[in-house]
């Protein structure tokens, strides 16, 4: 049983479905999520839609990206990803959530051993030794679920991680505050950059601007005052845009599709297993946006659970493979997502350090360097975990 129709959510439903696992979605919302948020992904997401058999279909509707750029605010390139490097783990694809979500879903519907109870929301989780349960509350009323295994894969503010922990979902939260935007504007193309994703890099103004769908829809995502309430960040709007596009536009040269604030965090929660509860994804884990750690590492997670849960299912392992789910992927966030995530959004706001940066210098070097370009291409491999290698063997964990 799977709480959360979010991206990571349903693409594990999918994976195990493939296997003829019986799986339920239970979804709070009647309908899949529009916010501006994920779009852009790499390897590790890639690798995910491959062995859930939608790559091919993702690849044709996504935008394919023409590489990145950090610039500082006039648009002067600091540095660039290596481009052109012939390696499968190299390839960035965009599709926004709005459209990757239904056809996921669209694949899982016609799963005979899948389920996906939309308009149904967990009000209370828990476990005994034989199940995993929760109370839903959905038109029809409320009743309780139960399954071998439950894994809490709704998002931020989980009810699951709530229930497992209270409160507590160890962190922090950044003195910044950040406004994600979806908008039309064709002043990005004219600006000439060679990059369809952009960096800017500014004390105040530290934004992405980046091209995400064939239609020419972008993603400007940009720094805001914080302690402004939502109708006041929506009033300064265009003068942010007036401040930070290319071309400096007013309100009638783009169309705004979508507006909305976040409060960004780093955040772990305690543990990623509890008996026959698993988290997932932004349950078990935020980080900013910039640099798209954030479901690059929630896939990898749906990827690792997927191989556990399948092991278990196909008797190649036992459930002290989920303890090893939660070691490595613990680790993972906490030896690469968080740092590198932090370090992403932090090189934004200090023009004076960036040429001191180390991975601006590292950027530097693989201008030249074929090797040094081949090993960053490839970087997001790292948050990967094959949890297929403890199949048949005895599972060694840390207390
Ligand atoms: C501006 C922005 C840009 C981003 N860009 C990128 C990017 O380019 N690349 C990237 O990798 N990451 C990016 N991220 C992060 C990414 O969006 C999240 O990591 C991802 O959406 C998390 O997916 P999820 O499935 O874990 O959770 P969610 O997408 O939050 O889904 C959780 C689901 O659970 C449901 N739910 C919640 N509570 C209950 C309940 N009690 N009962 C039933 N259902 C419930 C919710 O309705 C929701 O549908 C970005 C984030 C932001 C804010």
């Amino acid at each position: 049983m799977v709480v959360g129709a979010g991206p990571s959510g349903i693409l594990l439903a999918l994976l195990l479905a493939r296997q003829g696992i019986t799986v339920t979605v239970v979804e709070k919302s009647t309908e899949y999520d529009k916010q501006p948020r994920a779009s852009f992904y790499s390897y590790p997401a890639t690798f995910e839609f491959k062995r859930a058999g939608i790559y091919d279909e993702v690849a044709a509707c996504a935008f394919h990206g023409r590489g990145v750029s950090w610039r500082y605010l006039d648009g002067t390139k600091i540095a660039s990803l290596p481009t052109g490097i012939k390696r499968k783990e190299a390839e960035i694809i965009s599709l926004p959530l709005d459209e990757l979500i239904p056809l996921i879903a669209s694949h899982l519907e016609r799963e005979p051993s899948a389920k996906i109870l939309l308009g149904h929301e967990v009000l209370a989780s828990g476990q005994d030794e034989d199940h995993a349960w929760i109370d839903v509350r959905s038109s029809a009323g409320e009743q309780r679920l139960k399954a071998s295994y439950l894994v809490g894969a709704d998002g931020g503010s989980s009810k699951i991680r709530h229930d497992l922990f209270g409160k507590n979902f160890p962190g922090r939260t950044w003195d910044k505050q950040i406004v994600a935007t979806n908008v039309r504007y064709p002043g990005l193309e004219k600006a000439g950059w060679e990059t369809s994703s952009n960096f800017m890099v500014h004390p105040e103004h530290f934004h992405m601007v980046a091209r995400m769908t064939n239609d020419n829809l972008l993603r400007v995502t940009y720094a805001e005052q914080v302690n402004l309430t939502r109708d006041e960040m929506l009033a300064r709007q265009p003068g942010q845009f007036k401040a930070i596009l290319p071309g400096s536009p007013g309100p009638n040269e783009y169309e705004l599709i979508n507006f909305s604030p976040y409060k960004i965090h780093q955040r772990l929660a305690e543990q990623m297993r509890v008996g026959r509860i698993l988290l997932v994804a932004d349950a078990a884990h935020l980080c900013n946006p910039f640099g798209g750690m954030g479901l690059t590492g929630g896939f990898a997670d749906v990827g690792g659970a997927y191989d556990c849960l399948y092991g278990i299912y196909a008797g190649r392992a036992d459930d002290s493979i989920l303890d090893k789910y939660n070691d490595v992927r613990r680790e993972k966030y906490t030896t690469i997502i968080d740092p590198i995530s932090s370090s992403n959004i932090r090189r934004l706001w200090d023009p004076e350090a960036i040429e001191k940066d180390e991975f601006i210098q590292m950027l530097h070097r693989a201008e030249t360097d074929k090797d040094v370009a081949y090993e960053m291409a490839g970087g997001a491999t790292a948050v990967m975990h094959d949890f297929t290698q403890y199949y048949d063997k005895v599972v060694p964990v840390s207390s």
